[in-house]
């Protein structure tokens, strides 16, 4: 038993795969994306990646707003 959930849309859970209603993207498995956040958190490389991509866009928002 298992539900298909966007990876864009947390709040969107269906029980068949397909499209998401919302935006179109394709519906991953609750269980896989799960195991992906588990192994992206898992990893200390893609936890810096994702740190300065996070940080990245934060001074370029900050850029913008002057
Ligand atoms: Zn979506």
């Amino acid at each position: 038993m298992g539900a298909f959930t966007c990876p864009m849309h947390g709040d969107v859970r269906l029980s068949d795969a397909g499209p998401c209603p919302k935006c179109g993207m394709t519906l991953v498995h609750e269980e896989a994306r799960f195991r992906l956040v588990r192994h992206l958190a898992s990893n200390p490389l893609m936890l810096s990646v994702m740190f300065a991509l996070m940080f990245a866009a934060m001074a370029g928002a900050m850029m913008l707003m002057r």
